[in-house]
């Protein structure tokens, strides 16, 4: 059977800006790789005015994210259609059919589906922070890994957290900001997140698998400008020459919460379908 890998993530440009080096890789690899969208990103800051047509945000951000998926070469978006809810403590957290809003088993019937006709070997999302605590991140780790757990082992194998191990994220900031750029304590997650989040990550001892994207920064790099209304060309992670970015994405980091693999304990993973045929 083919290898299939699926990423479930919240907003448009996320799965750029956490798994856009191996989308790009493992599609390049002949994978079939599946992004779920769980939001339409509506309240997403648009960067310039002009961007915007008649039809609204979400229909913008939608038209950038299949530009990014051909990119990276993902062959399948599908959009579960709910609402942005915005940064934590907004009321836009409870408004009607915001993704935050929803009841988790609905949100998992939308999502189920999906991993049943697909039934990817590895599915990838966040960990319960969703990085940086973004409510709409934390729902999408909620509902992947309920409809995961209801999923294996006959649709779905192995599932990753999305990682940014500290010793990395730190680095991360450090060099953009030895690059003269201003970038915020958030920046691995590509959001600023406020001056109260000085930093993101977790201990580098989570971390159990990191693959190897070096080959596919530019393409990272590209798909991501595609997302032009939240990526202008002045945002911190396209500032970064082509020389830093190479050297800060060059692996992703993720932990392994279910699944095989042929990787002795306190190794790290180098390929995400290691240990399934
Ligand atoms: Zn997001």
């Amino acid at each position: 059977m083919g290898r299939t890998l699926l990423a479930v993530h919240a907003h448009p440009d996320d799965e750029t800006i956490s798994t856009g080096g191996i989308l790009a890789r493992y599609s390049a690899e002949g994978v079939r790789t599946i992004v779920v969208t769980c939001t339409t990103g509506d309240l997403g800051e648009v960067s310039d005015g002009g961007l915007l047509g008649d039809s609204g945000v979400g229909a913008l951000r939608q038209h950038e994210l299949a530009r990014a998926m051909a990119v990276l070469g993902v062959q399948r978006n599908v959009n579960l259609g709910y609402g942005d809810s915005g940064m934590p403590g907004w009321p836009e957290n409870h408004r009607r059919g915001a993704f935050f809003a929803a009841r988790l088993e609905e949100a998992v019937e939308r999502l189920l589906p999906i991993l049943e006709q697909e039934r990817p070997q590895v599915v990838v999302t966040y960990d319960a922070t969703g990085g940086y605590g973004h409510p709409d991140h934390v729902k999408t780790h909620q509902v992947a890994i309920a409809a995961f757990r209801r999923a294996a082992p006959a649709h779905a194998v192995k599932l990753y957290f999305v990682r940014y191990p500290m010793r990395w994220s730190r680095e991360f900031v450090a060099a953009l900001r030895a690059e003269g750029i201003p970038a915020p304590g958030s920046a691995p997650t590509g959001a600023n997140a406020g001056p109260d989040v000085t930093e993101v990550g977790v201990p580098d001892q989570l971390v159990t698998t990191a693959i190897d994207v070096a080959s596919y920064v530019p393409k990272k790099r590209a798909a991501l400008a595609c997302h032009q209304s939240q990526m202008p060309s002045s945002h911190f992670l396209l500032r970064m020459s082509p020389d830093l970015a190479a050297r800060l994405w060059a692996r992703e980091y993720f932990s392994r919460e279910a699944g095989p693999t042929t990787t002795p304990p306190g190794e790290l993973e180098s390929d995400l379908f290691d240990g399934l045929d």
